[in-house]
């Protein structure tokens, strides 16, 4: 079977395209990441911890996130972040878990500080119906001020996972969700083929966004960062 390509994402600093294996590397030595770590310490706001974070899909590891965090943020900040850029469609409920599902749940109005140390993984778990499940784990610490008056600065982040037309083997932009569920293909489809796709039971091909709920509880996006 041929090894898949590593996945790859972009530094949103310089925009530079990294492996999910090099980003942490990258960004601990990335120039333009350098300038806004020092415009941080001439700035009036408050030292304190700073949590890094890699954020992945639990089971579609190539959708990836990394994160920083303010210690006294709470997870309600963490929950709407991953909401806004990865999950929200209806305002289903989430929870945090040590352990996921059935695991220990963790309050959602503690604050980083408080739950945190190097090398834990929680677990998130949006909609108890279809779950989007996403693995949080805490990569590291600084001491030092944050780089934006956000509880959450948004470091790097996957580019859109290739995919092929089920049709013809072209790049896709569409999926449909009916060949998904029904006739067990992958779904994709490019801009020639999703013309006049004959399905319609699950509704019209949705355009591809960059995010893993992408068809799940309908959802379609925008998979934009919310800041
Ligand atoms: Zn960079
Ligand atoms: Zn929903
Ligand atoms: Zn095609
Ligand atoms: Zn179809």
């Amino acid at each position: 079977m041929p090894r898949k390509p590593e996945s790859r994402g972009a530094c949103v600093y310089c925009g530079e395209t990294l492996t999910k294996r090099s980003a942490m590397k990258h960004l601990e030595a990335c120039p333009k990441r350098q300038e806004s770590l020092q415009a941080a310490e001439a700035s009036n706001r408050p030292v304190e911890n700073i949590w890094l974070l890699r954020i992945q899909d639990t089971y579609n590891k190539d959708f990836w996130l990394d994160l920083e965090m303010r210690g006294t943020a709470t997870l309600i900040r963490l929950d709407q972040y991953l909401r806004a850029i990865w999950l929200e469609c209806c305002g289903h409920l989430s929870e945090f878990t040590i352990g996921g599902w059935g695991g220990d749940k963790v309050a959602i109005s503690r604050k980083a500080d408080k739950i945190f140390v190097p090398g834990l993984t929680l677990r998130h778990l949006y909609d108890f119906g279809t779950t989007s499940e996403t693995d949080v784990r805490v990569v590291g610490v600084r001491s030092g001020k944050a780089t934006t008056d956000h509880p959450i600065a948004l470091l790097a982040r996957n580019l859109q996972p290739e995919a092929a037309c089920q049709e013809c083997g072209q790049p896709a932009g569409w999926w449909c969700a009916e060949c998904a569920y029904e006739d067990d293909k992958e779904g994709f489809l490019c801009d020639v083929h999703v013309e006049d796709h004959p399905h319609q039971d699950y509704g019209e091909p949705v355009a591809l966004v960059n995010s893993p709920r992408l068809g799940m509880c309908g959802y379609d996006g925008p998979a934009e960062p919310p800041y």
